[in-house]
This record gives structure tokens, sequence and C-alpha cells, in this order.
């Protein structure tokens, strides 16, 4: 890739505590652009201080969003070159930067991210539960149905969950993850990159006598083993235990299933074979 600055957006990411993880390339980017947009500027002077960077400094945040990208964007169509930044780690990651992205592609406006540090990342490899698939949630919502939806969607999850919360938060979410997942295995991964960084690893249970008991301080990321085979399997039975083969088949029918694929469907959701679903069809006619 040409290392001279263009005229485009470059998304950089920041360090999420140690200040040694922000990388060469983003020190360079900030130090040649013409602007640097950032989420909280009395936040970021203090990193571009750090860096005796003197690259002037615009705010670019959530109540902003709107028309500070449009200005920002209106810069590089005169071209100007831009650096985003948030108060750590990636921009667009449970923080300001994906609507611009949106609209950067929208307009066809240059845009690219330099990549670093991340919270999430950062917090799945270090609890020991399984990286082959994950899914973030980010912070569960305060709105009680969106927050609704969210716990429901963790409760079917089979792959690892990653979420960000506050430390005064962190309690009360464990306890409302007990009482709807049960006593799965968590980490809990807290001051990332920092002196005082630690990773508690066990049960949500576990998580809930140890957190409790102290002032949880710093910010946290959780990380939660997502459903097992069996537990899938489990929670399958469970559902279609109240129905009846033939009910079980109408539900699928009524949906629009053919008969083959409904017959299909219930033998996978019962774990039955195929022919023993099949009876039931023959008993029908
Ligand atoms: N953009 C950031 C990223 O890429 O990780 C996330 C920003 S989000 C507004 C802030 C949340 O990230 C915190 O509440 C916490 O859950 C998590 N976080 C950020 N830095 C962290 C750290 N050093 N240790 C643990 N969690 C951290």
């Amino acid at each position: 890739m040409d290392n001279k600055k263009k005229p485009m957006i470059y998304f950089c990411a920041t360090p999420i505590g140690n200040l040694e993880d922000i990388s060469l390339r983003v020190l360079r980017i900030l130090k040649e652009v013409d602007v640097i947009a950032a989420e909280d500027t009395r936040h970021s002077i203090k990193l571009l201080n750090h860096f005796n960077i003197k690259t002037p400094l615009t705010s670019y945040h959530q109540h902003n969003e709107l028309t500070k990208g449009k200005y920002l964007m209106d810069l590089v169509r005169e071209g100007k070159s831009i650096a985003i930044v948030s108060d750590a780690g990636m921009p667009g990651i449970s923080d300001p930067g994906q609507e611009l992205i949106r609209r950067c592609i929208e307009e066809e406006i240059s845009f690219t991210l330099l990549p670093g540090a991340n919270a999430a990342l950062t917090a799945l490899v270090l609890s020991g539960l399984s990286t082959e698939a994950f899914a973030f949630e980010g912070f569960l919502s305060r709105e009680k149905a969106i927050r609704k939806n969210q716990i429901d969607r963790i409760k079917k999850e089979s792959r690892t969950i990653i979420l960000y919360e506050s430390p005064n938060r962190v309690v009360g979410t464990l306890k409302e993850l007990e009482e709807h997942l049960g006593n799965r295995q968590v980490a809990l991964a807290r001051e990332l990159t920092k002196h005082y960084e630690e990773v508690w690893r066990g049960s949500i249970k576990k998580a809930l006598e140890e957190f409790q008991n102290r002032q949880p301080k710093g910010e946290f990321v959780l990380v939660i083993e997502g459903l097992s085979q069996e537990e899938i399997a489990e929670a399958k039975r469970r559902r279609w235990a109240s129905f009846t083969i033939p009910e079980h088949l109408n539900y699928y029918m009524e949906q629009g299933y053919s008969k083959k694929d409904a017959i299909k469907k219930v033998a996978v959701d019962r774990n039955l074979p195929k022919r023993e679903v099949y009876k039931y069809t023959i008993e029908d006619n």
C-alpha cells in the first residue's frame, strides 16, 4: 500500500490502556493528516501530547455524527485527509464510526481502517473459551424490550458471546445472566493492557460470589461460554415436548412446508429417524 497520505478518511485504532499498543502506522498518519476528528477531544489530546502530535483536532461523536460527518466528507472532497479516533480501541466498535463508513460507501469517499487494539478480541483470546466462532453483543441495552431480546439471543447462542460492561453494572448483569442462562462458564476481563489487568475465569455463580464481595473497578468485558451441542438438543426436545408428533407436523405444514420437508424438520427437532415420523402421516391418510 502507498505510504503517502491521500485525500481520504483514516479510521485509526488507538490503545485501550497501554499507550505502547498504538501502531507506527497510526502514529505516522495522525502526524500527517490535515485534521484529527476525535470522539472526545479532551481525552484524545492526552494521547496526542504524549506522542507530540500537533495536528489540529476537531470533535466527531454520537451527537454531531450527521453534521460533522458531512463536514468531514466535504474536507476530503477538497483534497484534505482526515483521521478518526475514538476514545479507545477500534472506531466503529461500540464507538462512533460506523455511520460515517456507511455514508463514505454511499458517497464514494475513500476511507480505510488502521487496525489495532480492541477490548472484545483481547478478552476473547485471554478468556480461554472457544475462539472458533463468537458473537459480539456490545453493551446490553438499558431499554427493557431490547435487552430482553439480547438476553434471549444470548440464551440460544452456541458461539462464545462477548459483552461490554461498566463496573457499576457488572454484578447486576451477572445476576440477570445467571437467571436466564444458568451456570455457564464466563471470563471477566478488566483493565486490559493496563497495570491492574485481570482475567477472572469460572462459573457465573462463582463470578457473582467473587464480584459481589468487592467493588468492581475498571472497564469490563464479559466473555460467556456458548450453549453446548447437548444443551441445544435438549432445549429443542423440551420445546417440542408439549406437541404430539402430528401436532408438530401440522405446525410446520401450517407455515407452508411441504409434507416431505415437515417430516424432515420434525425428525431433526425430535432426533428421530424420518421413517418414524413418516408413519404418522400414513396413519393420517
Ligand atoms: N472501541 C472500543 C474497542 O475497540 O474495544 C470499545 C469502546 S466501548 C465505548 C468501551 C467499553 O469497552 C468499556 O466499557 C469496556 O467494556 C470495554 N473496554 C475498553 N477498554 C477496556 C479495557 N482496557 N479493559 C477492559 N475492557 C475495556
